[in-house]
């Protein structure tokens, strides 16, 4: 039997983009020891305060089936955190609870697009995007970001592709690149999304991890809250990956429409994950800022690494878990450069053509390794990069 058009093209041009990673987890698998500085997972667990949270709440019975918005205390403390930071008045009824942040994007396209409508997304993007539109029967269209202009999306770029669509996915701070929209980008941004009358989706799921400026969410500027779809998750802050728990923040009668599309879909999150999820964000900004401080860290010890030598030119990572390299001095792409340094020294990166056109020639590092480990890598990249520019010139 033929499975659908739908889910058989989901990948577009058939190339998932994760070509790389299968080979480092096949050689891992054949017992050659990889650096593995691919995925955006933390190198800690999820703390044992939280696992245990989640025990607990399982033991006390919490194990039928759970609210499908999400428990109440949940959506109340997300609903309250979000006011806090945004300063958008906002109630458990503009909030659902999700299996992680992916599902809600999934969600937020389900209910901003009909069958065939228009999706923009900026390029570089993470690795799902397209597909994520596809899956919903929408038509993804890439805006490219320049590596050029810091990977900043360029609001007239934004207009251009804007007529005949119904939507739009920014993600700041960004997922690979590492850019937080400045405020200017972001105003010129809400303008054109008014302007075309396009529903706002903002994955907002590294707001943790900022270095650099301040993480604006759209949703507080002018005439937003009513178009946009705010996307966040416990996967990054709270190095709760497995755990699947994340929420979309909507106007609330997109919310109601949610619902029922979470009912006839996932039917929620485990309770005793939602219970899990409220007692990790009760911990508090303390503990969001010892997640992410391993990657602030990091990335200084790269962008330092890099600012000794030519070859490699870093785009410096505003925020996020990941650095950005342009390697095009090497004459390579970045699936050639990523796919050598693999082979030969067992170093495994994203090459950028996994994230789109305009990340062609650039390799995404994620630095989800201890420190020496991450410097000892990127010391042997930059090292092999030298060589391949010293072939080129
Ligand atoms: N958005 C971005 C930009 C991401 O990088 C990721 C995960 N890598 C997600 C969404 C999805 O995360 P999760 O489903 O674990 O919340």
């Amino acid at each position: 039997m033929r499975p659908s058009r739908r889910i058989s093209t989901l990948n577009g041009d058939g190339d998932d983009g994760w070509g790389l990673f299968v080979a480092a987890r096949r050689m891992i698998d054949a017992g050659t020891p990889v650096v593995e500085l691919t995925i955006g997972e933390h190198d800690i667990g999820t703390d044992a305060r939280i696992i245990e949270a989640m025990q607990a709440s399982a033991m006390a019975g919490n194990t039928g089936y759970a609210m499908v918005p999400g428990i109440d205390a949940l959506r109340d403390h997300v609903a309250e955190r979000v006011t806090a930071r945004s300063g958008v008045a906002t109630t458990r009824d503009n909030v659902m609870i999700t299996p992680g942040g992916q599902a809600a994007l999934f969600m937020a396209h389900h209910a901003a697009c009909d069958e065939g409508d228009r999706a923009l997304y900026i390029d570089p993007y993470y690795a799902t995007y397209p597909g994520t539109i596809r899956s919903v029967g929408a038509v993804p269209v890439a805006v490219q970001a320049q590596s050029a202009k810091g990977f900043q999306p360029d609001p007239d770029d934004i207009a251009a592709a804007a007529p005949g669509a119904r939507a739009l996915l920014i993600n700041s701070p960004n997922n690979p690149t590492g850019a937080i929209y400045s405020d200017e980008t972001m105003r010129g941004i809400a303008r054109v999304v008014r302007d075309h009358d396009l529903w706002l989706i903002s994955d907002e799921v590294y707001d943790t991890q900022v270095w650099e400026g301040h993480h604006i969410s759209p949703r507080s500027l002018p005439g937003m809250a009513e178009r946009t779809l705010q996307i966040g998750s416990l996967s990054k802050s709270h190095a709760m990956t497995g755990s699947r728990c994340g929420w979309i923040v909507a106007p609330e009668a997109v919310t109601e429409d949610l619902i029922q599309l979470a009912t006839n879909t996932n039917y929620g999150v485990a309770g005793f994950v939602q219970s899990a999820g409220l007692f990790a964000l009760e911990l508090g900004a303390d503990f969001e800022a010892e997640v992410a401080a391993p990657f602030r860290r990091r990335r200084d010890i790269v962008l330092d690494l890099v600012g000794r030598q030519q070859a490699v030119r870093a785009i410096p990572a505003q925020g996020a878990m990941y650095a950005m390299l342009d390697i095009r001095a090497t004459g390579m792409s970045g699936e050639a450069f990523a796919f050598a340094l693999l082979e030969q020294h067992h170093i495994a990166v994203m090459p950028g053509e996994s994230f789109g056109q305009a990340a062609a020639g650039h390799i995404r590092v994620a630095l989800t390794v201890e420190d020496e480990r991450l410097r000892e890598a990127v010391a042997v990249l930059l090292e092999f990069a030298g060589t391949m520019a010293g072939e080129q010139a």
